[in-house]
């Protein structure tokens, strides 16, 4: 889903090629590895309610399977591009790395607009997409997930078809599962609480207390809400987050010097992070611009939205006081604004390392799955905590002892392991 001229496979491949030159990286690794290994196109009649059958185009992008079984979401978006699905199923492959979980790298989408389609329409859709991929899929080949404008409800529906198809109970096919089916405790808040636990270590290393800190967030979905709730719980500020409005077909962002009650907003948003306007001013907020989030003079930048906003058409717009970006989102930065990026001042925690958590709570609720014995939430907080934090650590030592840059220091980890797997295997 590319929401401007910028192509995120290219941005994608861009960062691959110049990690790879830098470490040296024989031909025929590069070669396999700067291109996805499988791609599924595929044509899903649905039959709507109204009695027509419309024609959706899906894909399944397989990355990398070197280290393990591919894993990433599935996203439902009308303006969905194969590029797009190409570099989040590459990014899969290095955020699965970088955290050190025996997973590669996919993703899958669906050119659609869910908030136009009824539920029943919705589940064929779902239906659909698995009956065209289940060749290709299954708990030990490729895990999709849910991601932009697909939910738990999406997942279960996947599951069902696929397990009707294979005439067994595997859970383990699909992560993002309502708990009640086999979903893990603390998947929904994984994403979000990971890059707030990626901003800790950063608050740490910078020696700033958390409680001195303010912070906008671009978006106010899944991501951005857990990352808002848990980032306030350390003593944070939140002043801005900003959202789409489907009715006026454009961004706003809510805004409160003060402070934004993260809590009553969540009450005033549905399903998809749309926050009501009016009632965020009548708790007092202001409604700037879609693009105020980044001009605010805050600590932490949390672009937890969509790839490709951060330009260098706006980057020059970001306060001197910003110390932290964490790329909540795949691919928020293009590559352009990542040179500005680079020679400031500006501590960049890289999108696959900060927003890794999701994937690392889904490889906890396979493998809950796939042992049908689950965890209490605790355990799995913990758990994520601590890969999280180790993986931070890992690149911040890799960038303090090489001077390398935080994106390029994440790149040089997941890259090496990539390889060595590939070479392991006897690929190369
Ligand atoms: P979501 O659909 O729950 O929320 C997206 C949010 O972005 C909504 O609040 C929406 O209003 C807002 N938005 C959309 N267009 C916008 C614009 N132009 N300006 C401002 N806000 C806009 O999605 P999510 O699950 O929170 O995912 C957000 C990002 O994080 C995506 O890039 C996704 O790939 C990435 N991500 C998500 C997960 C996960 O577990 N959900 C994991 C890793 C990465």
């Amino acid at each position: 889903m590319s929401v401007n001229s910028y192509n995120p496979y290219k941005n994608a491949q861009a960062q691959f090629d110049s990690v790879a030159e830098r470490i040296g990286l024989d031909k025929a690794t590069c070669d396999l590895l700067r291109e996805p290994m499988n791609e599924y196109h595929c044509l899903i009649p649905v039959k709507m309610d109204d009695g027509s059958t419309k024609v959706f185009k899906g894909y399944r992008i397989q990355h990398n399977n070197a280290r393990g079984a591919a894993k990433g979401g599935i996203r439902f978006h009308p303006q969905e591009t194969v590029d797009t699905v190409r570099a989040l199923a590459m990014w899969m492959t290095w955020k699965c790395a970088v955290v050190d979980i025996p997973l590669g790298g996919g993703k899958g989408g669906v050119i659609c607009d869910p908030r136009s389609m009824t539920e029943r329409e919705q589940e064929r859709l779902c239906r659909g997409w698995v009956r065209q991929l289940v060749k290709d899929m299954g708990p030990n080949i490729d895990v999709p997930a849910p991601d932009v404008m697909t939910n738990a409800k999406h997942m279960l529906w996947m599951l069902d078809e696929y397990e009707t198809i294979v005439g067994e109970r595997t859970p383990g096919f699909i992560t993002g599962k309502p708990v009640e089916m086999g979903g893990s405790l603390g998947r929904t808040e994984a994403t979000g609480f990971g890059v707030i636990y990626t901003v800790r270590e950063a608050l740490r290393e910078l020696n700033i207390k958390a409680e001195n800190t303010s912070a906008s967030i671009q978006g106010f979905g899944n991501v951005a809400q857990y990352a808002a709730k848990l980032y306030q719980e350390m003593g944070g500020k939140v002043v801005a987050v900003s959202c789409w409005n489907f009715k006026d077909e454009k961004a706003y962002t809510i805004f409160k010097k003060d402070g934004l009650d993260i809590e009553a907003l969540i009450e005033i948003s549905d399903s998809y992070g749309s926050i009501d306007n009016k009632k965020a001013q009548d708790m007092g907020c202001e409604t700037l611009n879609g693009d105020a989030w980044l001009e605010q003079e805050v600590d932490i930048l949390i672009p937890a939205a969509l790839e490709n906003q951060i330009t260098v058409n706006n980057v020059n717009k970001i306060s001197k006081q910003v110390k932290i970006i964490a790329e909540g989102a795949n691919g928020p930065t293009t590559e352009d604004a990542d040179e500005i990026l680079r020679e400031s001042d500006i501590f960049v925690i890289p999108d696959f390392l900060a927003n890794a958590g999701g994937v690392t709570c889904s490889y906890f609720e396979q493998v809950q799955s796939n042992t049908n014995y689950y965890w209490e939430k605790e355990e799995v907080l913990e758990k994520l905590d601590a890969k999280m934090t180790a993986a931070f650590k890992d690149v911040y030592e890799l960038a303090a002892k090489k001077d390398l840059y935080m994106r390029d220091a994440a790149y040089v980890i997941s890259i090496n392991r990539v390889a060595q797997s590939v070479k392991m295997r006897g690929w190369i």
